[in-house]
């Protein structure tokens, strides 16, 4: 087929097409088919390619190689015959939206700050790389030169330059050109060497966001949506400040000020709880004798920190051989077991096996949960005691 003389080139909006079926040939993934014509965009210039039916048959990729376009079906179709094509006109079209949107960003860009699009990926998401850095203060200036540019609703024109107009031309390109240019024209805003399938005016595109701006190399990525996925992103991140802005009791404009807010209270409250701890384990300290061979104190819902803390204090506050806490934990018992004078790994193999438990540790320190009563725990224990 000849650059820029099918149905997509001529017009992008049409969805449904009739074809004479020019080859079907085996290949490991399915069957290529070549078509006399085709409306079915291959992957090119950073879209990807389209889907849709080829008489009923599910289109799984279209590719271009050399001048002719490919399309993998999983089942053939009879060489000679007339076929009819019908293209994903929702995948399409969205692909169509972001790539004008693109067109608009990187024109804008390159216009504001003499930048070059670098780097172009069509997923999810919009990522374009652009050789120079930008500021996020520069992102919002763009994002609405952008946002107007759509206001506006500018034509989106293809032009077929000469070799000697082309090279007239302040036009945006990835690479040096050869053979026959098509132009993508956005006036005022865009002049781009392109391949893709464009919207026929701005308004179309109906909103672009800019979600990120990260350094990359010596420049800026930038990542965006146009479209109805800018539409629904924006939907999706109302509905979260929405739920955050309910539970905080915060005006939609003040989420980011009640969330640093409950963020310091937060901090206020470790405070408190370690405060706490501390005082509580002087207190339960106080209960203890000291110099026993070991020491043991049963707790509920310990957090492990104060748990290693309380097991040390047995033994260096206490002069406990071996200093042992125990918290319930649901269903079991974590342990924390200390030792300046014992090597606990002599004890925890035999211990974890009497008490359904698992863990280990050190010499001087191991730790783990037993699945056993407090009873069978203290049982346990004073067998250890005599050993240490
Ligand atoms: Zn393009």
């Amino acid at each position: 087929m000849k650059e820029f003389e099918a149905i997509y080139d001529k017009d992008p909006y049409i969805r449904s097409f009739e074809a004479t079926v020019l080859s079907c040939e085996k290949t490991k993934k399915g069957y290529e088919v070549e078509l006399s014509d085709t409306a079915f965009y291959p992957e090119g210039g950073g879209q990807p390619y389209d889907q849709g039916t080829i008489n009923g048959i599910f289109v799984e990729e279209v590719h271009k190689k050399g001048d002719r376009i490919l399309h993998l079906l999983k089942e053939p179709v009879e060489t000679g015959i007339v076929v009819n094509g019908q293209i994903d006109w929702q995948r399409r079209f969205d692909f169509m939206q972001q790539h004008s949107g693109e067109h608009i960003v990187s024109g804008i860009i390159h216009g504001m700050f003499g930048y070059e699009n670098v780097g172009f990926h069509m997923g999810k998401v919009i990522q374009i790389d652009f050789n120079g850095p930008l500021s996020w203060q520069d992102v919002e200036v763009i994002e609405r030169k952008a946002n107007q540019a759509i206001t506006d609703n500018i034509p989106i024109e293809y032009l077929y330059p000469d070799a000697e107009e082309l090279e007239q031309m302040p036009y945006r390109s990835k690479k040096e050109l050869t053979g026959k240019v098509r132009v993508v024209r956005i006036q005022n805003i865009d002049l781009c060497a392109c391949c893709g399938t464009h919207v026929a005016y701005t308004g179309e595109i109906g909103m672009i966001k800019i979600l990120s701006c990260i350094k990359h190399k010596e420049g800026v990525r930038l990542e965006m949506v146009a479209g109805e996925k800018a539409f629904l992103y924006m939907q999706e991140i109302f509905n979260q400040n929405h739920a955050i802005s309910v539970a905080l009791s915060a005006k939609m404009n003040e989420t980011s000020e009640a969330v640093k807010g409950l963020q310091k209270a937060l901090v206020e409250k470790e405070r408190m709880i370690s405060i706490l701890n501390e005082k509580y384990m002087n207190y339960k300290l106080d209960m203890f004798m000291e110099s026993q061979r070991v020491i043991m104190s049963f707790e509920e819902e310990m957090d492990r920190n104060a748990m290693r803390k309380f097991a040390n204090a047995l033994v260096h506050e206490k002069y406990a051989h071996v200093g042992a806490v125990f918290s319930s934990h649901e269903d079991e018992y974590q342990y924390v077991l200390v030792s300046d004078s014992f090597d606990l790994r002599k004890i925890v193999k035999p211990l974890n096996e009497r008490l359904n438990g698992r863990g280990g540790g050190n010499s001087e320190m191991i730790q783990g949960s037993f699945h056993s009563t407090q009873e069978e725990i203290e049982e346990a224990m004073h067998d250890v005691e005599k050993m240490v």
